[in-house]
């Protein structure tokens, strides 16, 4: 579903899809659609990934496999969370769909890529079909193409968030030369440039580096008042880690005249509000206001 939320000096468009489902929302469905596909070609019946706290990836896998038949275990950040899973929800969450922990510190964790740390998982748990950390590889991408429709050319601006680059990489492939795409980075990090290459050869995208709110998962006050505002004015909720971030980039950029006046811009709603319970829980120890 498309929402225009702005038709003045620019047009701007939401592509609602965190309305595909409360927890296999918005990009987490597209990467996983032809991974789950390819899994049940392979014949292998449990998904392994990775993932924080708060994964929204950790949430949409655990729930998929559920719904698909494969079993399913997270392999999570931190060993200090194996007592707290009551109190995460969306561990808790993952939990009520029978996903497996294993968790593990962040040193071990930031092994998720090597050969030697996927065998010893693999002697330790069994046999699995292994998504990467927040789900982007090739399959992901091709997935994430599917976001964009024939419709779309009319658009100047695409615009989406970036935590791994799988989306953007799936936006850019199927984007026209007359169309920008930008990507708003979640998080610190000179390496997405590099990532997101793997995956396109076209020169048409950017990113914008400088709304991360000085890191992944870091928020403000100004944040929370901006996503509780957005919400009162266009009834479109926004996560405060990937979506809230960028809409603030884009309205900031806007009122700096970035955008060309007349602009068509299309605004990629990925999802990501399973983890808004898990944010104000740290927001209310904190004495902070509210995501409403
Ligand atoms: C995971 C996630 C992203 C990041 O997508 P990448 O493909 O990893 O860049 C963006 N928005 C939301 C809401 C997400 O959950």
């Amino acid at each position: 579903m498309d929402e225009l939320i702005l038709n003045t000096e620019y047009e701007v468009v939401i592509r609602r899809e965190d309305l595909i489902h409360p927890f296999i929302s918005g990009n987490k469905y597209r990467k996983l659609k032809y991974n789950l596909e390819e899994a049940k070609l392979l014949g292998q019946n449990t998904l392994l990934t990775f993932g924080g706290a708060y994964s929204n990836h950790i949430a949409a896998t655990a729930y998929a496999g559920k719904v698909y038949g494969f079993s399913t275990i997270g392999v999570v950040r931190g060993e200090e969370l194996e007592d707290k899973i009551e109190v995460n929800p969306t561990l808790k969450f993952a939990k009520s769909c029978e996903m497996f922990f294993k968790f593990v510190s962040r040193e071990r964790y930031r092994q998720k890529t090597e050969h030697r740390f996927l065998s010893w998982l693999k002697s330790e748990l069994g046999d699995f079909y292994l998504i990467p950390e927040g789900g982007t590889n090739a399959l992901a991408v091709k997935g994430c193409e599917e976001i964009l429709n024939k419709n779309d050319d009319k658009f100047h601006f695409i615009c989406c968030c970036v935590g791994t680059g799988g989306t953007i990489s799936g936006l850019i492939n199927v984007s026209k030369k007359h169309q920008k795409v930008l990507g708003f980075p979640a998080l610190k990090g000179d390496f997405l440039r590099q990532d997101i290459r793997k995956f396109v050869t076209k020169e048409n995208w950017d990113l914008i580096d400088n709304y991360h709110f000085g890191g992944y998962a870091k928020i403000n006050p100004e944040l929370i008042a901006f996503i509780n505002r957005f919400k009162k004015t266009f009834n479109v909720p926004l996560d405060p880690v990937y979506t809230g971030k960028m809409m603030y980039g884009i309205f900031d950029l806007m009122a700096k005249g970035f955008f060309p006046k007349e602009s068509k811009i299309l605004v990629i709603h990925t999802g990501g509000l399973q983890g808004i319970e898990g944010m104000n829980l740290k927001l209310k120890q904190k004495g902070w206001p509210q995501i409403e």
